[in-house]
């Protein structure tokens, strides 16, 4: 169990207004720095919509804070007594230690500090998922955020994190996943794992590559299809490119290198899902 303030009861609710009490500085820390998120295996969340989406997925709650709206608000109440049930530690605070806590002048109504869940390569069955995602190196949280929203938007069953990645828990990345970290399983390995997992795969392996000679709506993606994505900078790796059996590539005319990665894994995905996707 990682270490948490020495005094607090779980389960219990406690008021705080001093910008100084030890659990607004760790969540401070949790919020700034990558290396207390890693030793502690704990990660915050901003917002009402990410405490619901991580209390119905049944994800770990250590802290739950509660700014002053959050008290006559009914689904925030709900979700503090549900918290709280589960063990967590339930904060009132005032809205200068909800800005302090997260380093936003406009705070939201609720903040949570959540147990992180990653998988590992060996953990990974393909049988019976859709498609997953591996990224190569990426660096940009917000570009990891967005494609782990886009993967719960088309069903997909998850998403490999391959090499040295940006944190999926950093506050950044897991803003711009709207609530869809909670859904998507995650997965971190090595490149090496990663070759191994490709080279068994089931299903469709598809790069995108800028020197790819597939256009990418021709394969017939055999699911589960795994879709691998380069490095924002650097593209792929060319071992790993040669690792996966298609180099697929999206059709560019204009003056741009490339596409931004979050917006080409949003191409490829809905290629690749076309056949399972319908308005309901
Ligand atoms: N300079 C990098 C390169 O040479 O690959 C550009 C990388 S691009 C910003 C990031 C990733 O998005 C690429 O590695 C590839 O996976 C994907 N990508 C972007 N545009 C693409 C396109 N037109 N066709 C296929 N993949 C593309």
């Amino acid at each position: 169990m990682p270490q948490t303030g020495k005094l607090q009861k779980i389960g219990a609710v406690k008021q705080i207004t001093s910008h100084s009490n030890p659990i607004v500085k760790e969540i401070k820390g949790l919020v700034a720095q990558r290396k207390l998120r890693t030793q502690s295996g704990l990660f915050v969340a901003e917002g009402l919509k990410l405490a619901t989406d991580a209390l119905s997925a049944g994800w770990g709650v250590r802290y739950l804070a509660l700014g002053p709206e959050a008290r006559d608000n009914p689904a925030a109440q709900k979700a503090a007594a549900t918290a709280k049930a589960r063990g967590a530690l339930i904060l009132e605070v005032s809205t200068a230690v909800m800005s302090a806590m997260t380093r936003k002048d406009n705070p939201q109504m609720v903040v949570g500090v959540y147990e992180q869940n990653i998988l590992s390569a060996r953990d990974i069955d393909p049988q019976g998922t859709t498609v997953w995602v591996a990224l190569d190196r990426v660096r940009d949280p917000g570009n990891l955020g967005t494609i782990i929203r886009t993967v719960d938007a088309v069903g997909g069953s998850g998403v490999m994190l391959v090499g040295d990645c940006t944190d999926p828990f950093a506050v950044e990345a897991v803003r711009a996943t709207m609530g869809s970290l909670f859904h998507v399983p995650l997965a971190k390995m090595t490149k090496e794992e990663f070759k191994a997992l490709a080279k068994d795969w089931p299903g469709t392996v598809a790069a995108t590559h800028l020197k790819g000679s597939v256009d990418y709506r021709t394969p017939d993606y055999k699911q589960p299809a795994l879709l691998v994505m380069g490095n924002e900078q650097k593209g792929l790796e060319d071992d790993t490119a040669a690792a996966c059996r298609t180099l697929i590539r999206i059709p560019q005319v204009g003056e741009a290198d490339s596409l931004n990665l979050a917006v080409a894994t949003g191409i490829s995905l809905y290629e690749i899902r076309r056949n399972h996707l319908e308005l309901s």
